[in-house]
């Protein structure tokens, strides 16, 4: 199973006072080894985007900005963390780890980047902590380079995905799906193709029978790739999710949608999304339940 990882770029690499909030993006790669999930060999590093890569889906005004340090205050402050150049190169790999697990996906059926998702991106600006679009990014590659004909972009992040549904409003190659807490950030919602807002407090029987609407969805949209954005801040734990999920509901969500793909010989790509549950070790076990439903049902 590919897995890609920027070691270089995460929490500790970075420098004082521009690191995350949470050291997920390191903790989760040694709980999947130390659990056996995975081993040394099914990580790689990905390279940076190119510039092309990048303007394809954003402005080169944005890309621009972002090059030479110049974004405004209010533009930083919409980012939601301090500039520095290293976030733009950490970026430029994540997003490029997306892009690679999508080629491993058409191959091999599933490949997850530990990291990504960061679906608050627009083309012409960052938002809520992203800065790149991976998905949009990936999606366009690979629209451009004529690997898939249709992209669909499940997104269970339990914040909608409005960046993505704003850069493909208008882009029939891409069908944009977001089930999302209708109370949650952004309070101003995009438009998705699909949008499925759930209640604050939904369960885990409500929420997955909720879902059962993707298969459908699936059929008729007969994507060539899927990219599912596996948030786990809908879990009851999440500081930020209002949702009431358990860790066990969170495991079933994503056997749900990798079952679908696989019966429907669909490859999936995987980016991780949100997760900020008080206690770190929740985050870790539910994303890692990720990559070990998707190891069990592809391998
Ligand atoms: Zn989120």
């Amino acid at each position: 199973m590919k897995i890609a990882y920027s070691p270089v770029y995460t929490y500790n690499k970075l420098p004082e006072g521009h690191r995350f909030p949470m050291d997920k993006y390191d903790l989760l790669p040694a709980q999947l080894l130390h659990n056996g999930i995975v081993t040394e060999d099914d990580f790689f590093h990905p390279i940076a985007l190119t510039e092309t890569q990048i303007i394809r889906t954003h402005t080169p005004e944005y890309w621009n900005k972002l090059k030479n340090g110049t974004l405004s205050r209010h533009e930083i402050r919409a980012l939601g963390f301090p500039f520095h150049e290293s976030l733009v190169e950490r970026g430029r790999h994540i997003a490029s780890g997306t892009l690679a697990c999508a080629k491993f996906a058409l191959n091999e059926g599933v490949s997850l980047n530990i990291a990504g998702g960061t679906h608050h991106a627009f083309a012409e600006r960052g938002e809520g902590f992203c800065m790149f679009n991976d998905f949009a990014i990936t999606a366009n590659e690979l629209l451009f380079e004529k690997l898939v004909n249709q992209v669909m972009i499940i997104d269970l992040d339990v914040h909608q995905g409005n960046g993505t549904a704003n850069i493909f409003a208008n882009n029939n190659a891409v069908f944009t799906f977001s089930m999302h807490g209708e109370h949650n950030y952004p309070l101003k919602k995009e438009k998705s193709d699909y949008d499925l807002p759930v209640e604050d407090g939904i369960e885990d029987d409500a929420y997955l029978h909720a879902m059962e609407i993707i298969p459908t969805l699936i059929d008729n949209i007969r994507p060539d790739i899927v990219l599912y954005l596996s948030g786990v801040d809908i879990l009851a734990t999440d500081k930020l999710g209002r949702l009431g999920l358990t860790k066990n509901g969170s495991k079933r969500r994503d056997e749900k949608i990798f079952n679908w793909c696989k019966s429907k010989n669909i490859p999936v790509a995987v980016s991780m999304g949100g997760g900020y549950s008080t206690n770190i070790k929740d985050i870790i076990d539910a994303h890692a339940n990720t990559f070990e439903v998707a190891k069990d049902i592809f391998y």
